[in-house]
């Protein structure tokens, strides 16, 4: 025999806490089955343990999905503002970092507690340890999943699985699984907000330069971010490259601009007609961090003083510091990764329930699904959106 629910949702992260939150408070009853031995792991680690719950500036386009529509529906029937609404009520104490990023003053702990407080209010039944060995549809429609803790039936299935990064915080290939076993199509998975690494040349001539960080415009397939890039013993990271990782692929040309927001023509003729003796390396260390200015000018850029370059060369240096070309190898891969890219294919399900077009009473939501935010909030604002969307819809 086996215990009886209205809806099971496999997974005890934000999506999933989130949808139980909603189907509970409709009246419905809800099981969450997780395999690992605490809910909400990744709120916990998330924003250095602050958790970016949210980015007051989210919209569509803030996301990557082979259909860039599917996210719309719901992200505007759950807003920032919903969130904000709920942490407020539980008397959270939050600041805005930047670009609309909110952060807990205290701890991710508290948007644990937050959604725990919720799911006991709206009778929401919690399961950690309970791996999920089995999911079979049953003659009336419904599911039957065989796990490590019995067996459980429902009428509708939430799959809340998340996604492939961080694989010693839970993550796994389960829902892609399920979603395969069910017809659906799965898109390429991949690692995204994630370190680059750097092989050869580049590698040699930066990685001693770890710690060094400095306000960079990264491009790539037509795509910019102005942020932060730090150097790392194996590649580079930092916001700027977090963010670009997500659009770049193996082979795809990688652009730097190190001085964002400086007419550098300009810049090199000022310092030619004021500060002729002095050397390059000397001027552009008061702009740059030094010890990278100095790395430039051995290995990218001839050293000699200002009234010495010819107006080509000024032109290939201005050329070079606002659109330095950086090979990139790869990425840190999963292991480190925020987030995965691809995953469930959206043309498989309604962008208004989550529910699948092929098997009626079948959920996915969340980072299981392709749609993948850029770092600053927006991963959970999709979490959250993509639960309430299914919550509200369950059983209906
Ligand atoms: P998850 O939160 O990953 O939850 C999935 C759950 O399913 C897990 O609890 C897992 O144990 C469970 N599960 C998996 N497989 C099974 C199975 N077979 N059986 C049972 N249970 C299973 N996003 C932001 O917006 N802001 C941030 O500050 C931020 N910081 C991050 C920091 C780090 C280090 C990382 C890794 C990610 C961060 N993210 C952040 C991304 C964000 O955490 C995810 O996008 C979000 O957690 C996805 O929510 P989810 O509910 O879909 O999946």
């Amino acid at each position: 025999m086996s215990e009886r629910f209205d809806a099971i949702v496999i997974g005890a992260g934000a999506a999933g806490l989130m949808c139980a939150i909603v189907a509970g408070q409709r009246g419905l009853r809800v099981l969450v089955v997780d395999h690992a031995n605490k809910v909400g792991k990744k709120i916990l680690m998330s924003g250095g343990g602050r958790c970016n719950f949210t980015n007051t500036g989210t919209t569509p386009a803030n996301y990557l999905s082979a259909n860039p529509h599917f996210c719309k529906s719901a992200l505007a029937r759950y807003t920032p503002w919903h969130f904000i609404e709920l942490v407020e009520r539980h008397g959270i104490a939050y600041h805005e970092k930047e670009l609309g990023q909110l952060f807990c003053d205290e701890s991710s702990k508290q948007i644990v507690a937050m959604l725990l407080a919720e799911c006991e209010a709206a009778g929401v039944e919690i399961r950690t340890h309970c791996s999920v060995e089995d999911v079979q549809q049953t003659d009336d429609g419904g599911f039957r999943l065989r796990t490590s803790q019995g067996a459980f039936a429902a009428s509708s299935l939430v799959v809340a699985s998340g996604g492939l990064s961080i694989p010693s915080m839970g993550a796994s290939g389960f829902g892609y699984q399920l979603a395969k076993q069910f017809g659906h199509d799965v898109l390429p998975t991949r690692a995204g907000l994630v370190p680059l690494t750097l092989t050869g040349k580049h590698a040699e001539r930066l990685h001693d330069l770890a710690g060094v960080s400095l306000p960079v415009e990264a491009r790539c397939n037509g795509v910019s971010f102005r942020n932060f890039l730090l150097v790392t013993h194996r590649g580079i990271s930092g916001p700027a490259i977090l963010q670009i990782s997500s659009y770049w692929q193996p082979g795809d040309d990688l652009r730097l601009d190190l001085l964002p927001g400086t007419d550098l023509d300009a810049l090199l003729h000022d310092w030619q007609q004021r500060r002729r003796d002095a050397e390059l390396k000397t001027l552009l260390g008061e702009v740059l961090p030094k010890r990278f200015a100095q790395r430039l000018c051995e290995h990218w850029l001839a050293n000699k003083p200002l009234r010495q370059y010819n107006a080509p060369e000024l032109r290939a240096i201005a050329e070079l510091l606002g659109n330095w070309p950086l090979v990139a190898s790869g990425t840190e891969g999963y292991r480190t990764a925020e987030v995965t890219l691809g995953g469930v294919d959206t043309d498989g399900l309604s962008s208004s329930t989550m529910m699948s077009k092929r098997v009626p009473g079948l959920y996915f939501i969340g980072e299981v699904v392709d749609v993948t935010g850029w770092l600053g909030g927006y991963n959970f604002q999709w979490a959250w959106a993509s639960g309430q969307a299914a919550g509200a819809a369950l059983g209906s």
